[in-house]
């Protein structure tokens, strides 16, 4: 008798054991799926092993089918698997329902057309005319084969023309005059899978010539993945690092092998997949979750061949590559690599270095502000580093200014938002018909209201928070839990009518600078602003053709864009940004400045930059002004190393759920008490995250900081083992603990 372990798409800390009928016992092979029963739901599972040792203690169920013929996960895939469950500190089973897509996980039959067309023992004019001859009495047969051939426009006897059957058969009646001419050998029928993807791009370009200076960097790339090393390219804004990605794509193709290139956002796909196009035509292929269930499926079913070059975003991590030889990671420093939610809660950079080792790929990370993590281990010579300082067109850098708030306040140059020295500086560039991006970092009209007269201030019952105000629709909102309301026309605790909206969103700031300038095409881009399909792309296309003067957004104008004709972009309100409690605060208002500011001045125009905040001294406004990285770098390491933050430890954080605070209370202890003794200092906590109730449920968090040099491994056994204990503990199952290993 076989066996057969299975993983499947649940949260389970084990694989399941099930007999393999006979029939199946000599074929059934790891990475195939499967259709067996848990209780009394049937799953689609995954063949891990087939072996031939029976399962003790329970009797054993048997796999009800087996659904495919050969595996769709490859060897390779599934000890991937494995080692970010392992890494991860989650259950394989995540791991697969992240991995695998949808369409994949249930039974994916593709989707088929049956088409018509001339039976190949017709290759004459002079046959055809024979047969229409011959129909002459079934004037049903002789209608559809005159229907065909209008449909065929010419016959071509090698290649005869397919129509569909749907096309062709009128009436039902006609299915039976089909049949016939299908017994005569006149017509024949086929049956297509049709594919839902377009693969009919071609290629047009050449390979982009590289600059001198673009030369050298491919050449330091190329010598360090000579000494197999990650290469970390840090690159100035518009230096041309997509273009010498491109050539090292090339170049991985030109040995047979398979590119990934990572993005950490579905919406930069767009500009970049026309420019991979362009040079390797319907090799690229593109993966993300905008898809649909069958389409991703289609994808997946598309790799390694047509589609050699992969971009997307992290879950193309796992298509079933089986020759890789590069991954390019663009702007690696971005946070939305790491997944949140669900598990596995991995960082896609971090993974992608992990997958590259199982294909001994070579690994590219590209960024103009690397992480502090990327940055320190290419300085501890772990990674390799190049460094391009010019943009390709030779540009200066942008030129940065910074504005006083408090003493804009003060000499009442400012009407809350838009200081005048900003006004100034917009209308200028309007009036020389230049673009102006404004960066604003909190989406809709106002990030609360309060009441005047005694001071309240609407939150949200689920969580504590308090609403945004939104210009439309039931307009507080809660950012956490999306739970909505009408704005109260009184004040609910002292029936005041004087609720006032306070600070400022994206919404505001856009009516704001409509009064100023009632010319000017402002839009906005933000989270509200693209939940329409196609609404990004519909606004930086309007923007890219300059039918929009000024683009208002949040995070989302920061990224990747490049437009030549923007002269000017303004930072609103810098002092949200470097307020946040969060030992990255600095290292990420860094990186967003910079990378914001890189928007400014293409081409051969100097760029000019305003950045208004009330702390004008802080220094990493003047790292931003000063465009110093390094130093960002060196006075993090400091703080880092003093406060034993990563890069010097891993961090895993363990936070714990429940809508009762006692029952969290005592969770938290319990996990506290078998912990502490092994972790000792390592281990702080419980403490109260900065929104420490969300969706109804209380939160306690603890950061466990694990020396660079630990054996993490056993460490996380340990914790896995214990949080195990704790959550089956009684009156604590309902207790919900996530471990995030490198939380953001
Ligand atoms: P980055 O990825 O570093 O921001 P890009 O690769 O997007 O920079 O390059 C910025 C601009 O300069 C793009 O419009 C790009 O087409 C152009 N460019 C960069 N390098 C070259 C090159 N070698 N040949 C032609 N155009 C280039
Ligand atoms: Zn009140
Ligand atoms: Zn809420």
């Amino acid at each position: 008798m076989r066996f057969a372990d299975i993983i499947l798409p649940l949260s389970l800390p084990k694989l399941l054991t099930y007999a393999v009928p006979d029939e199946w016992a000599e074929t059934i092979a790891a990475g195939e799926r499967v259709e067996v029963t848990v209780g009394h739901k049937a799953y689609t599972g995954l063949v891990r092993e087939v072996h031939t040792r029976a399962p003790e203690g329970f009797s054993v169920k048997m796999i009800a089918a087996l659904l495919d013929s050969r595996p769709v996960v490859n060897e390779k895939q599934l000890q991937y698997w494995e080692q970010l469950a392992d890494y991860y500190l989650c259950n394989v089973g995540d791991v697969m329902k992240a991995a695998l897509p949808a369409g994949l996980r249930s039974a994916f039959t593709p989707k088929t057309e049956i088409c018509v067309r001339l039976h190949p023992s017709i290759t004459s004019e002079a046959q055809l005319l024979d047969c229409l001859n011959g129909l002459r009495r079934a004037a049903k047969q002789e209608e559809l084969l005159l229907r065909y051939l209008s449909f065929a426009d010419g016959v071509c006897f090698d290649r005869p023309h397919e129509t569909p059957r749907s096309l062709l058969l009128r009436e039902p009646s006609s299915a039976t005059a089909l049949a016939a001419c299908i017994k005569k050998k006149i017509l024949e029928q086929v049956t297509h899978e049709i594919g839902r993807l377009d693969h009919s791009a071609v290629a047009t370009k050449e390979l982009p010539a590289l600059s001198a200076a673009q030369q050298q960097a491919f050449g330091q790339i190329t010598a360090l993945f000579d000494a197999r090393k990650v290469a970390l390219l840090h690159g100035v804004t518009a230096s041309g690092k997509t273009e010498i990605y491109i050539n090292l794509i090339a170049e991985q193709l030109r040995r047979g092998k398979q590119a990934l290139y990572l993005l950490p956002e579905i919406a930069l796909t767009a500009q970049i997949v026309e420019r991979l196009q362009h040079v390797f035509g319907a090799a690229v292929g593109v993966y993300h979750s905008r898809y649909n269930d069958s389409e991703r499926a289609e994808i997946y079913r598309a790799v390694p061949s047509p589609y050699r070059v992969i971009l997307g975003v992290r879950s193309a991590l796992f298509l079933p590559f089986d020759n890789l030889g590069l991954i390019i990671i663009d702007e690696e420093h971005e946070a939305t690599y790491k997944q949140f939610d669900p598990a596995p809660r991995y960082h896609a950079r971090d993974a992608a270095v992990m997958l590259a080792r199982w294909h001994a790929a070579d690994v590219l990370l590209g960024t103009a502000t690397p992480s502090v993590e990327s940055y320190y281990n290419a300085l501890a010579g772990k990674y390799g580093l190049v460094t391009l300082t010019e943009r390709y067109h030779r540009a200066p850098p942008p030129k940065t200014e910074v504005v006083n708030l408090l003493l804009a306040r003060r000499k009442q140059c400012t009407d809350g938002l838009f200081s005048q020295h900003l006004l100034e500086a917009i209308g200028d560039a309007l009036v020389r018909r230049e673009q102006v991006i404004l960066f604003q970092n909190r989406r809709g009209y106002a990030p609360y209201l309060q009441c005047a007269d005694c001071g309240h201030i609407p939150h949200c019952t689920q969580c504590s928070v308090s609403l945004t105000c939104h210009r439309q629709g039931p307009a507080m909102r809660c950012h956490y839990c999306g739970a909505s309301q009408p704005v109260p026309a009184i004040c609910p605790k002292c029936h005041s009518p004087k609720m006032e909206t306070k600070g400022f969103g994206t919404e505001k700031a856009e009516d704001l600078l409509q009064i100023h300038f009632p010319h000017a095409r402002i839009a906005r881009l933000d989270l509200d602003a693209v939940r329409a399909k196609d609404a990004y792309a519909r606004i930086l296309g309007d923007f890219a053709q300059r039918r929009i003067d000024v683009l208002v957004g949040t995070q989302m104008i920061t990224k990747g864009l490049d437009f030549d004709n923007v002269s000017l972009v303004g930072i609103l309100d810098a002092d949200g940004l470097l307020n946040f409690p969060d030992f990255r605060a600095h290292e990420r208002s860094f990186q967003l400045m910079t990378q914001v500011s890189g928007r400014a001045g293409r081409q051969q125009r100097q760029g000019r930059v305003i950045i208004q905040t009330s702390q004008s001294g802080s220094p990493v406004i003047q790292l931003v002004r000063r465009n110093d990285y390094r130093e960002m770098f060196e006075s993090q390491l400091v703080e880092r190393r003093a406060f034993r933050f990563p890069p010097y430890t891993r961090l895993v954080s363990i936070t714990l759920k429940h809508a009762s605070e006692d029952v969290l209370r005592l969770a938290s202890r319990q996990l506290r008490a078998r912990l502490a003794p092994v972790m000792g200092e390592r281990l702080t906590g419980p403490f109260q995250p900065m929104v420490s109730f969300i969706q109804g449920r209380h939160l306690l968090c603890f950061w466990l900081r694990l020396e660079r040099s630990s054996k993490a491994a056993d460490i996380k056994a340990f914790l896995k083992k214990q949080i195990d204990v704790v959550g089956k503990q009684k009156g604590l199952s309902g207790v919900e603990i996530i471990v995030d290993v490198d939380p953001m």
